[in-house]
């Protein structure tokens, strides 16, 4: 019996590891259409950010997540802190995933891909993960090391093979160690980062450019990079280790909200996009702690990511946000998707409402704002 008891406390505190959640503000991109109204949301320090409160215009709500990178955020800045740090887990046959998360047009694809004049976290993390295993090697730590691609895409459930045009719908599946894999999905050995770019870019331009049509994919899919690092020792017992990388830019999460009648909250809505609906389902278990169950199963993206999300994985979602007002519920509602991953943990998010003199970036008068009171 006492060792019955011992088992089950043992599985109920395994450690499932939190995803560290960042919000990325983009600069405001000017139209001519544009009253001139100015942003609605702003940031606050390095962790902080408000955005005015839609109920009370005399009122801001702030928001604390893990990190926040304001508009100013250069790009390597945002792969140094954010990305950077967790890529040698993988060398040690550690996962880890990396998402960006956001309406459309709030700096998703920006933050993943980048251009060639300010390349984003994939090409930055592929020449760094090159770079330390370049570093190992000249070590001579007695390992071999390989470096493998996958590029994927789930788009209405289906999970399509980006390295191999035309391809079915694949089965995801679990092998007896537990390690989540893809049958028959395109991996690619890389001997160097060149090699990498012949690969990608024409695969990934394939996804991102030409008609509307495909612009409309590409907001309404999940595209998946995966890096694999395989570790194998030169000696005797010839151990074989193998990391995993997953570099995500997420479809739209405007698809949620639309579906809600209110819509403020994912969890309020019907999905359209299933994968991210409970993606957003995952993160909040995870980060409630030990206890609950962690619906991966419940969408091809979720099931995927299984061994790189959560449990002994590293796990980075960036929420990108953008400071316009036509995306103010859209930001509205992707903020409290990534506070309220933050504060189900230990150090609640602060969604305090401030009264107006000192914090709302406005025109109106003092004794006006007074007047406007500050109750909901
Ligand atoms: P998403 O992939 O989320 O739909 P994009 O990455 O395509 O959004 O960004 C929309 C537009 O905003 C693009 O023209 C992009 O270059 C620009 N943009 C996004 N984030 C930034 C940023 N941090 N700095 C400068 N321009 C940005
Ligand atoms: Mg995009």
């Amino acid at each position: 019996m006492a060792q019955r008891v011992s088992v089950n406390e043992a599985a109920g505190s395994r450690r499932t590891s939190r995803v560290r959640v960042a919000v990325r503000l983009r600069p405001y991109m000017d139209k001519q259409d544009d009253k001139g109204e100015g942003p609605c949301v702003r940031g606050l320090g390095p962790q902080k950010l408000e955005i005015i409160n839609w109920r009370n215009a005399t009122e801001t709500l702030q928001y604390q997540f893990d990190v926040f990178h304001g508009e100013e955020t250069t790009q390597q800045a945002v792969f140094l802190t954010s990305v950077k740090p967790i890529l040698p887990h993988i060398l040690n046959g550690q996962n880890a995933s990396v998402f960006a998360y956001g309406p459309t047009g709030a700096g998703k694809t920006h933050t993943m891909l980048g251009s060639q004049e300010q390349p984003g976290i994939i090409p930055r993390a592929v020449r760094e993960v090159f770079n330390l295993v370049g570093a190992q090697e000249k070590g001579q730590d007695g390992w071999e090391y390989s470096i493998g691609m996958s590029y994927l895409e789930i788009y209405n459930e289906k999970v399509l093979d980006l390295l191999s045009p035309g391809s079915q719908d694949l089965p995801i599946r679990e092998d007896k160690d537990r390690n989540i894999l893809i049958p028959g999905l395109t991996h690619t050995p890389l001997s160097s980062f060149s090699d990498f770019d012949t690969h990608f870019i024409p695969a990934s331009l394939n996804r991102t450019t030409a008609s509307t049509k495909l612009n409309q994919r590409s907001s309404r899919s999940h595209a998946i990079l995966l890096i694999k690092v395989v570790k194998s020792q030169r000696g005797p017992p010839h151990r074989q280790q193998t990391g995993k990388l997953y570099l995500v830019d997420l479809a739209g999460s405007e698809d949620n909200r639309r579906t809600g009648n209110q819509g403020i909250r994912l969890k309020e809505s019907g999905a359209i996009n299933l994968s991210l609906f409970t993606l957003s389902k995952v993160v909040d278990a995870l980060n409630a702690g030990a206890g609950g169950r962690v619906p991966y199963r419940d969408s091809k993206l979720t099931r995927l990511l299984q061994d790189s999300l959560g449990g002994s994985a590293h796990s980075v979602m960036i929420t990108n946000i953008a400071p316009e007002y036509r995306y103010y519920f859209d930001t509205f509602s992707a903020l409290n998707f990534a506070a309220k991953s933050k504060q189900i943990v230990n150090r609640p998010f602060v969604r305090e409402t401030v009264v107006a003199p000192t914090i709302v970036p406005g025109k109106r008068s003092r004794e006006e704002q007074e007047a406007g009171g500050s109750g909901e």
